[in-house]
This record gives structure tokens, C-alpha cells and sequence, in this order.
């Protein structure tokens, strides 16, 4: 059976950076991937700047002792300095505004005194570009202050407000079809009938997809008949990514892979040796990705973050598709037996020693509940075995 990191391996073979898009810079655009390199429109700072507020004057006008000098104009910032320093002279300037001509210094205020109005005495010497940071010390005109590839942060939000960048050129969000499929399932505005469930995978799923910087859209849900599952799955495979839930196993109404044949996507894989979510599958048509994800919830779940989440990060332009796994060591003796590697939910938590990780109560695959105490999942290696405490084991990092 194929190991979690050789599947992980065929769906980023598949899983190529979507074309690239002109992008304004608002808010939606916090954690695009930059698609282009960006060069500086200006100098930075554009002229000889002043970093603290006090004195601009020449170095070589003090001694040791400093000096005293007279003081013949005052510039704050966003004003432009109209007299030139000479010797014995100084400008009272403030953080930000340009430094005058013939000042190579500036003497923060804290080192001053004031004498008269006219004249200030200085308490130490200076040393040439002291306080200030020359013209082009941060950017230069036409240099690349971004490359291809950047993260859209806050801090790059700011450096693009910089060279005077209000649009970019970024990998969009990938578009991801949702489609629960089962019999038994209603909507959650619903009260279940007998035998009835409501559907926890389709909010669910939404919330990853979102997570993982997609753009969710929900088809609702399929019924266990080929035609719905062909009518909601032709509309699925327009977008980007089509992921469904439920039917990809054994039994007798698993529909999905027929169906999703049937309607030209290939099949890369259909098993995984992991638990939960052995059945999962994975195929293509033209550039759409389909994950089949078993029904149970935490199968889904896990293997939306092993498999469909990495997709999506590529999509959307990141190098690092994840998933992010740590080293952590166990809080607790934990014995375990499981035929197939297993990834049980965990807390992870970063201490003073370094990541730890301590399983939770989980009693299988259905069981969502327990994930609420989870923030991780620890995998345990398939036979039968007696993880000790303060042992390392692998942790899957789901959340930041
Ligand atoms: P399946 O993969 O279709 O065999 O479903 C496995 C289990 O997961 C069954 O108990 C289903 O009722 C349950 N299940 C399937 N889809 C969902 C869903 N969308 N929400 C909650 N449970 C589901
Ligand atoms: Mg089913």
C-alpha cells in the first residue's frame, strides 16, 4: 500500500501554481503569493534624513567637550530646511525631516541645552553621520525590494505602500468545490429522521479549505445514486479543486470513484496506508484536482490536511506546501497498537524544553468530539508498541 509521503509526493506532481492575476492590494490580498519581482520607484529614504529629534549641525565644529553653537532655523518633517549650516552653526531639526545642507550630524535633544534662544550648547562630540540615514541607505531606485515567491504580510503590505505599489501580480486563491455525498445525511438547519445524521463534513471541510487560503463553495449534498453524483460532481470539477466527502470505500453504495471515471478523471491513488482514512482517493482531469475523502469525520479531516491542503498551498503559489510536521517529545508513557501508521489527535504545545506532545482521549475516526481537545495529530508507526515519555515522536502541525 502507498506510504502518506508517497501519495503526499503524486498530488504535488499534480498540483501546479495557478496563473497569475492582477491583484489590488486590499485586504483580501493578506497571503497571496507574490508573482513578480518589484523594483523601487524612488530612492529611500528620498533625501538625507534626520532619525532623532535635536541639532543638525557639523561633526567638526565639536570637541570632546562639544561645543556651543548658534542655532539658525528650526525644520520639522515634511518641511524642506531653506538655510545652509555653516561653521559655529546648528539646526534645531525633528526625526524625519530632511537634513539641511552642510549638516553632516545630528546630536539628540536628550544631549542639549538650550542657552538663550539663539544658541545651544552641545554636551559631547559627533561623528559624522550620526542620527542620519543617507539618501538611498534603505532602497534604491530600480533595485528589487521584492522577489517572486514573497508571502503577502503586513510587512510587505507596507514595504509595496513604499515604492508606490497598489496593485501586484499574485497567484489567486484556489477555488474549491465541496460535495458531501451519503444517503443518510441532512443539512444542519435540519432535525436528523431516523437513521439520519446531520452533515459535519461539508462546514468542516469549508473552514480547512479557508484555512489553507482556498475559497470554499459548497455544492451541498449528493445522494448515494450515480446521476446526482454525476450531475453535482460535472459542476465540481469546474473549479480548481473538487473535493468530496463519504463513498470512496468498499461498500456497496461507494460510488465515487465509478462515477468520478465515468466522467474522465483519472485515478492516481485509492489507498493510503494511514489511519484514519485508508480509502481516500486522489485523481485528475484536465488541471482539476479531485480528493476523495472518506465520510468519517476525522478521516476527512486528516486527510484534507495531508493531501488537499498541500494542493492548495501549491495552487495558490506557496513553495512550502506543507504539511509541516515537528519533533515532540511524548508528556506520557503511551502504548498503542495499529496495523497502519497512525495520526492521533494531540496537544502540541512549545515549552521551555522544546515542542511536547500529549495525546488525547480519541476512540476513532468518528469520534470529532475529541478532536475539540486536539490541536495536532501525533503518528504512531504501525505494530505494537510502548511509546515511553520524553521519547520524540513525529507530530502533523494542523494550526499556527
Ligand atoms: P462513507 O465514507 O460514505 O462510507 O461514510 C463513513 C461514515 O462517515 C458513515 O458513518 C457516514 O455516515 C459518515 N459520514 C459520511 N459523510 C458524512 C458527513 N458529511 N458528515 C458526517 N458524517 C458523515
Ligand atoms: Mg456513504
Amino acid at each position: 500500500m502507498l506510504a502518506v509521503s508517497e501519495a503526499q509526493a503524486i498530488v504535488l506532481q499534480h498540483a501546479r501554481p495557478l496563473p497569475p492575476e492582477g491583484t489590488p492590494l486590499s485586504s483580501q490580498a493578506l497571503g497571496l503569493v507574490l508573482a513578480e519581482d518589484v523594483a523601487s520607484d524612488l530612492d529611500m529614504p528620498p533625501f538625507d534624513k534626520a532619525l532623532m529629534d535635536g541639532y543638525a549641525l557639523r561633526a567638526s565644529d565639536l570637541t570632546e567637550e562639544g561645543g556651543t553653537l548658534v542655532v539658525i532655523e528650526e525644520v520639522t518633517a515634511g518641511n524642506t530646511p531653506a538655510r545652509p549650516v555653516g561653521p559655529g552653526q546648528a539646526t534645531r531639526i525633528m526625526t524625519g525631516a530632511p537634513m539641511p545642507v552642510g549638516a553632516d550630524a545630528v546630536v539628540m535633544l536628550e544631549r542639549t541645552h538650550a542657552l538663550d534662544g539663539e544658541r545651544v550648547r552641545l554636551d559631547d562630540q559627533a561623528r559624522p553621520g550620526q542620527n542620519v540615514l543617507a539618501r538611498g541607505n534603505e532602497m534604491r531606485r530600480g533595485q528589487t525590494v521584492l522577489s517572486a515567491g514573497a508571502v503577502l504580510r503586513p510587512q510587505e503590505f507596507g514595504l509595496l505602500a513604499t515604492v508606490g505599489r497598489t496593485s501586484i501580480l499574485a497567484h489567486p486563491r484556489p477555488r474549491v468545490a465541496l460535495l458531501s455525498t451519503g444517503d443518510e445525511l441532512v443539512d444542519a438547519t435540519q432535525v436528523p429522521g431516523p437513521s439520519q445524521i446531520r452533515n459535519s463534513n461539508a462546514p468542516m471541510l469549508a473552514a480547512q479549505v479557508l484555512r489553507a487560503g482556498g475559497i470554499p463553495h459548497s455544492l451541498g449534498i449528493g445522494r448515494d445514486r450515480k446521476d446526482d453524483l454525476r450531475a453535482l460532481i460535472t459542476q465540481g470539477l469546474r473549479s480548481a479543486i473538487l473535493i468530496l466527502s463519504g463513498g470512496v470505500s468498499a461498500g456497496k453504495l461507494d460510488l465515487v470513484p465509478g462515477v468520478l471515471q465515468e466522467l474522465g478523471v483519472q485515478p492516481h491513488f485509492h489507498k493510503v496506508n494511514l489511519k484514519p482514512g485508508k480509502p481516500v482517493f486522489f485523481g485528475t482531469v484536465d488541471d482539476t484536482l479531485v480528493f476523495g475523502l472518506p465520510g468519517n469525520p476525522v478521516s476527512s479531516l486528516v486527510c484534507f490536511e495531508l493531501f488537499a491542503r498541500p494542493a492548495i498551498r501549491r495552487l495558490a503559489g506557496h513553495a512550502d506546501s506543507g504539511p509541516f510536521e515537528v519533533r515532540a517529545f511524548l508528556t506520557e508513557d503511551f502504548p498503542y497498537r495499529s496495523d497502519r501508521p497512525t495520526y492521533h489527535p494531540a496537544w502540541l504545545e512549545y515549552r521551555e524544553t522544546g515542542w511536547s506532545v500529549r495525546p488525547v482521549p480519541w476512540f476513532g475516526s468518528p469520534d470529532l468530539r475529541g478532536l475539540t481537545r486536539a490541536n495536532s495529530f501525533v503518528i504512531l508507526p504501525a505494530g505494537d508498541h510502548l511509546h515511553r515519555a520524553g521519547q520524540p515522536m513525529a507530530v502533523l502541525k494542523v494550526e499556527d
